[in-house]
């Protein structure tokens, strides 16, 4: 009988994607997904190391599966990402039964890991630079994915940027962008078995290619030939950086059917001096203009942003200023986070100017109002209008319902009609009937297109 696994993913898309990547690599191993912890024979925590919330669910989790390791001593547990790349030996001092610890730039050498620690004991191997070969080797492992009509696809790792707040560029290092040709060939693989939507992946894409060309980005190209890729029908991308946003990429979204009419843009405060303190290089003018570039190029846009309260320092002028550009803005949907030091980045080091906990709660709760607020205005603009649905299923709120999300990326709940019940991976046209802050409610039209993939692929992320 395999032997089997589960993925454990804390934090971001790009860490959901490597734990695509590394069932894909057991699989290849011999090993099936597991239901859960208690069929498992192999739990994986893939970790993330941008806020303190995830650093004590990690050390919350392994602690609880102490106890099933003295029952079972074979359970193997290992420990890779972010955090394992910044801990390294402190995850076993903390955790000393833990088998493996890998970091973010050897993911590809994890099942060798397991292996040799079931001979050897635990074994921690973290690279301090990408290795290029295993760069090279990590697509063709994306093989195993959650939905089978949708794919992630990593263009770049690592990031060149400092912002003051930001753990990921001493974690994932510099950035490394993988070839146009080979991003391409990867998405025309991913459409022959069936995926119609792929998300390409990098922590700062609009400068994609320019390890590559020593000059120039390659977003705008990379986003025209893979938008070119037969029966792929949507395109989206995750995250420009607003001071790298170029003309080129504007004009290929406006330019590129497939590319989707949305964009997230992290504009983290609105206050000029606090952008300049977390060193993210564009004014809060800046940002607007290009927001406003991109808004009058691509029609019908769908904008969504990042949002820092209580950076250090911040004063109740700088948040009024983040509130009045974020009104300006008329986000359609805000990801709003309260700072949180990260040992080792020059935020954490300005202890000094750290703003009281409730001040940074009621600034939290008054910029939540006014982003839930423009969320509302916007969606409840759409209403009356027929979008088209990419189905993902039954939806989690009312199993009677279906949910998809709309080229937009909103997420609408309908009801299926009697003799057309769309699958997931289906596209359908859905005439939007209501609206809240974070969904939409709609009717089924019609049935437009139906799934082109033909089996699910198995995987157990969760
Ligand atoms: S652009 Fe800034 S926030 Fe984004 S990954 Fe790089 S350093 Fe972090």
């Amino acid at each position: 009988m395999s032997r089997k696994f589960l993925v454990r993913t804390f934090g971001c898309q790009m860490n959901e994607h490597d734990s695509e990547r590394l069932a894909g690599l057991l699989v290849a191993e011999g090993m099936e997904p597991a239901e859960g912890i208690e069929d498992a024979d192999l739990v994986v925590f893939n970790t993330c190391c941008i806020r303190e919330h995830a650093d004590n669910r990690l050390y919350g989790q392994l602690g609880q599966l102490k106890t099933l390791r003295r029952r079972r001593p074979d359970l193997q547990i290992a420990v890779g990402g972010c955090l394992a790349q910044k801990d390294r030996d402190l995850v076993l001092e903390r955790a000393p039964h833990v088998d493996v610890v890998f970091g973010t730039h050897n993911l590809a050498h994890a099942p060798e890991l397991l292996r040799r620690s079931a001979k050897e004991g635990p074994v921690v191997e973290v690279l301090d630079a990408p290795d290029p070969s295993l760069v090279d080797h990590a697509p063709a492992l994306s093989a195993v994915r959650e939905l089978p009509y949708a794919a992630w696809v990593t263009i770049q790792t690592g990031c060149d940027n400092s912002c003051a707040f930001c753990i990921v560029p001493a974690v994932r290092g510099p950035e490394v962008s993988r070839p146009v040709a080979e991003v391409v060939e990867e998405v025309r693989t991913l459409a022959r078995r069936g995926v119609v939507e792929v998300t390409l992946l990098g922590q700062n894409v609009n400068s994609y290619g320019r390890d590559l060309t020593r000059r120039r980005p390659l977003f705008a190209e990379l986003l025209r030939q893979v938008g070119a890729v037969q029966g792929v029908r949507r395109v989206r991308f995750t995250s420009p950086h607003p001071k790298d946003l170029r003309p080129e990429t504007i004009a290929a979204m406006a330019e590129v059917d497939a590319v989707c009419e949305q964009l997230h843009l992290p504009l983290q405060s609105g206050s000029d001096r606090v952008l300049a303190a977390m060193r993210r290089g564009y004014t809060a003018s800046r940002y607007l203009s290009r927001l406003a570039a991109a808004r009058a190029a691509v029609e019908d846009l769908a904008v969504s942003t990042d949002l820092i309260v209580g950076f250090p320092g911040e004063t109740e002028d700088d948040f009024a200023d983040t509130l009045s550009v974020v009104a300006e803005a008329e986000f359609d949907t805000a990801y709003t986070f309260i700072f949180s030091p990260r040992p080792g980045t020059r935020a954490a080091a300005m202890h000094d100017a750290f703003v009281a906990p409730d001040v940074v709660a009621d600034r939290f709760e008054r910029l939540r109002r006014v982003v839930e607020r423009s969320a509302l205005r916007r969606n409840q603009a759409r209403v009356g209008r027929t979008e088209e649905v990419l189905v993902e299923g039954p939806s989690r709120r009312d199993p009677a319902m279906l949910s998809g999300r709309t080229r937009q990326g909103k997420l609408v709940h309908f009801a299926a009609r009697e003799g057309c019940v769309p699958a997931p991976g289906a596209f359908c046209e859905v005439e939007v009937t209501g609206a809240a802050p974070h969904h939409l409610v709609g009717t089924l039209l019609r049935l437009t297109v139906a799934p082109a993939h033909r089996r699910r692929i198995p995987v157990s992320v969760g």
